[in-house]
């Protein structure tokens, strides 16, 4: 095997045998189908990745079809922000399609399998119905109207079509098999009645086609050669070819419905139902609070399109569910700002430094590189005065050889700046520091090219000028669960999993530089990690999001435990 066909995933090697067995290239059509009833998660991410990345390798056209069949759950807010979220991935749709639109095509449909004596209306209870589905290892019970004539069927159906009957008064079924083994194939429901606006259709509908009756149909419609879903629809792809047998012309293309496996991540859930439960019951400030792991969570939080198309590409798609790290999502944003991100300098815990010996009121000027890895970046000026802010923990009045910061008698250069020296602090009545005095090396200037300024000294602080610091509200996040698997808890509920401290705001000082910082715009505070500006922030009121630290330190506290 050639290394092209071993890096190949195994949906690519389906779609490359139907092609060596007299598939034509030109008919390969794919869609990504989300049902309009929340917002896209890192999950769906995988799906887009995957229905796009084909298309973009065998270049044909991916469709964005909404699979809006459920009004009861289904909002406009929902496919505004499952468009919005697609194409900042940045992959664009062939075309935009409503499950919905084929409504009148469906119903046609429906009709015919009425005449052909293939689904009739049931008027019983659904416990009822549930009672006669039998189970996996017996037989179901047949419904008593199973036998209704032709006539009486098309004229109830066009009842609940018509909206003659309550919700629950009848249903559609098609008429399969109430012995099959497959329980999805015992008279699976095609229709039922549902008084509800829809976000599209409006009031035109009274009667609501079920997922197994509109998925495969819609794919039909559309042509689409490869229907690729999640492995829970394993056991319905024999209802998805029956349906498809009742209406399939031989000169069209049958689309295929194949499965992979969903993605989770750790110590977070995957799942509409459960992040709607998070919102409506404000564990979360909305479906875009930077905890979320929805696209637009990740969008707010400072992830890049780029870094999560990476990790998708990274875990590949598999045969079988596992749960993924969610260090694995935090590595590649990382790797992806540690490329792109400017360099700036922010403290998040403040302690005042002051240099004794430089003059008072003085001010100047200092280059500061944008990124080191990068010349294209430029640099930025930074200002240096008298009073500083650095970093509390960065100063310790003693401490062993392996301290690189800021000790009593002890040298350190301040980024792009000069060597200081520690000389005393003053503390408050608690015994806390709260000022450190120092001197500075007048000749250590960074970049000056004066033997001083090549000076090497073990540590490196960043600090902000008092007078000139930004102050910014900075919101620290942890994982938004403390379990890695919160809803795979035996006899628990995933809401008990939730980490109270999985926001910590505080307020910190940034260089100025960051005065016309824009929304999304992502930086590296140096040695504090990656940060981007919130939706929230306006010129008076700077406020950053930290969307990873430098290195993976929850993994190293984690171990320890
Ligand atoms: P949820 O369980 O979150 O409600 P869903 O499958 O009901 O998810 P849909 O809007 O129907 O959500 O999903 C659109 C597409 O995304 C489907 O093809 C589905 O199989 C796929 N998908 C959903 N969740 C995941 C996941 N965790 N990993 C991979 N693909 C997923
Ligand atoms: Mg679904």
């Amino acid at each position: 095997m050639s290394e092209t066909v071993k890096s190949l995933n195994f949906i690519e090697q389906i779609i490359e045998e139907d092609l060596e067995n007299g598939y034509s290239k030109a008919v390969l059509r794919f869609r990504f189908p989300p049902e309009p009833n929340g917002y896209l998660h890192i999950g769906h991410a995988s799906s887009i990745c995957l229905n796009f990345g084909l298309g973009l390798r065998y270049n044909a056209p991916v469709n964005l079809r909404f699979d809006d069949t459920n009004p009861a759950k289904e909002e406009q807010e929902f496919v505004d922000a499952i468009k919005k979220d697609v194409a900042w991935l940045g992959y664009k749709w062939d075309t935009e399609r409503y499950a919905s639109d084929y409504f009148q095509q469906l119903y046609d449909w429906a009709i015919t399998l009425i005449k052909e004596g293939k689904a009739y209306v049931d008027s019983q209870s659904s416990e009822d119905m549930a009672e006669q589905k039998g189970t996996p290892t017996e037989a179901g019970t047949e419904s008593p109207y199973r036998n209704r004539s032709l006539e009486e069927n098309l004229t109830l159906f066009e009842g609940m079509k018509n909206g003659d009957f309550q919700e629950g008064q009848h249903v559609l079924r098609a008429k399969i098999d109430m012995t099959s083994s497959n329980m999805l194939m015992r008279d699976p429901i095609m229709y039922r009645i549902l008084h509800r606006t829809h976000h599209r259709t409006n009031t035109d509908w009274c009667i609501y086609p079920m997922y197994d009756w509109t998925h495969g149909e819609s794919d039909y419609i559309e042509q689409v050669s490869h229907s690729l879903c999640t492995l829970e629809f394993l056991p319905h792809r024999e209802l998805y070819d029956w349906f498809l047998d009742q209406v399939h012309d031989p000169n069209m293309v049958r689309p295929k419905q194949r499965e992979f496996a969903r993605r989770n991540l750790s110590h977070t859930v995957v799942s509409k139902r459960k992040l709607l439960q998070l919102v409506a019951q404000n564990a979360v400030k909305g479906w875009d609070d930077p905890r979320m792991p929805t696209i637009s969570g990740l969008r707010r939080r400072g992830y890049t399109p780029e870094s999560i198309r990476n990790f998708a590409d990274t875990i590949g798609i598999a045969k079988r569910e596992n749960l993924i790290d969610v260090s694995l999502l935090e590595f590649n944003i990382r790797e992806h700002l540690n490329r792109v991100a400017p360099r700036v300098m922010g403290v998040l815990d403040p302690l005042k430094l002051i240099i004794t010996n430089y003059p008072e009121g003085q001010e100047e000027w200092l280059d500061a590189e944008n990124n080191p890895g990068d010349e294209a970046a430029g640099s930025r000026k930074v200002p240096f005065s008298k009073e500083l802010y650095i970093e509390k923990s960065d100063f310790r009045e003693e401490a062993n050889k392996k301290f690189f910061r800021l000790k009593l008698g002890g040298e350190v250069r301040l980024k792009n700046g000069y060597i200081i020296k520690a000389e005393s602090c003053t503390k408050d009545t608690e015994g806390n520091v709260v000022e450190v005095q120092c001197t500075y090396d007048p000749k250590s200037k960074s970049g000056s090219g004066t033997v001083e300024s090549l000076r090497k000294v073990k540590g490196t602080l960043h600090w902000v000028s008092i007078a000139h610091a930004l102050e910014a509200e900075i919101r620290l996040y942890d994982r938004l669960f403390t379990h890695e698997s919160p809803d795979s808890q035996k006899d628990r509920d995933f809401m008990e999993f939730i980490n109270p401290d999985s926001l910590e705001v505080i307020r910190g000082f940034v260089e100025p530089s960051l005065k016309t910082a824009k929304v999304e715009e992502r930086f590296q505070f140096q040695r504090m990690g990656y940060f981007c500006v919130d939706p929230d922030s306006t010129s008076t009121h700077l406020v950053f999001n930290r969307t990873v630290g430098l290195r993976d330190s929850w993994a190293k506290v984690q171990q320890k435990k």
